[in-house]
């Protein structure tokens, strides 16, 4: 099963970080590694895929906290494991509950505050994005936990890249110039992960301690999800971040 890890949260013990890809499930193509039901995938194949996912992590998947994604900017602290209804993101200073973010083309963006010892889970798309979710999440982290953003670490998973993600003027003119390029066909391609990272700045996050893997779901071939690409037959990856008991 391919991973990716974290460099920067992999210094800290005490913290558990894994996203998927689409590589080593047992799902049927164009499957593969999906971690999603719903999507049209089989899903006896889709708990076996869960499974192996928990498993190469370590995780005990029944401390999963699960928000269920709305393109929203509603974020919430998770005090016990469970789905969380209308949420785009979740955070937690209670050990063994594991944060979950569902994507294929939105942005993961997890977080750790080594100070309080807290984290939290982002699914930023552009809606999300454009109502600052990440920032209103380092605003929950700082009246829960009283994080000071220059402590935290962040994390930026794959995402729909600038070179691939076209959007309409509609969506584009919510954007500032330098976070969109105008298109021959009078579209803009767009750049999430940069509007974000942005935003982590602006919060006070430094940026030595923002770690991007900047990889493009949509032109990654068959290594990540991608919605944008594969349209209703396309699975979803997970990024999960915990705290060991
Ligand atoms: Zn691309």
């Amino acid at each position: 099963m391919e991973l990716l890890r974290s460099k920067l949260f992999s210094q800290f013990p005490q913290i558990v970080f894994g996203m998927s890809t689409k590589n080593g499930g047992v799902s049927d193509p164009p499957y593969g590694l999906n971690l999603s039901i719903g999507v049209g995938d089989d899903p006896d194949n889709v708990r076996e895929n869960r499974k192996r996912f928990f498993n190469a992590l370590n995780i005990d998947g029944t401390r999963l906290a699960f928000p269920l994604q709305v393109h929203s900017s509603q974020v919430q602290d998770a005090h016990t494991p469970g789905r969380y209804i209308n949420t785009d993101g979740l955070t937690t200073d209670k050990k063994e509950i594991y944060l979950i973010v569902s994507v294929a083309d939105c942005l993961p963006v997890f977080l750790f505050d080594p100070i309080h010892n807290a984290i939290a889970g982002v699914h930023a798309g552009w809606k999300g994005t454009d109502q600052k979710i990440t920032m209103k999440m380092i605003q929950l982290m700082n009246e829960r936990w009283q994080t000071d953003p220059s402590e935290i670490i962040a994390f930026l998973g794959p995402a729909a890249g600038v070179c691939c993600y076209e959007v309409g003027e509609g969506v584009a003119e919510l954007f500032s110039s330098e976070f969109k390029a105008p298109q021959s066909n009078g579209k803009y391609h767009l750049d999430i992960p940069a509007v974000n990272k942005e935003q982590l700045i602006s919060a006070g996050v430094k940026i030595e301690n923002i770690e991007h893997e900047n990889f493009c779901t949509i032109c990654s071939n068959d290594r990540f999800h991608s919605y944008r690409r594969d349209g209703n037959e396309s699975g979803r990856m997970m990024g999960v971040i915990g705290l060991r008991g």
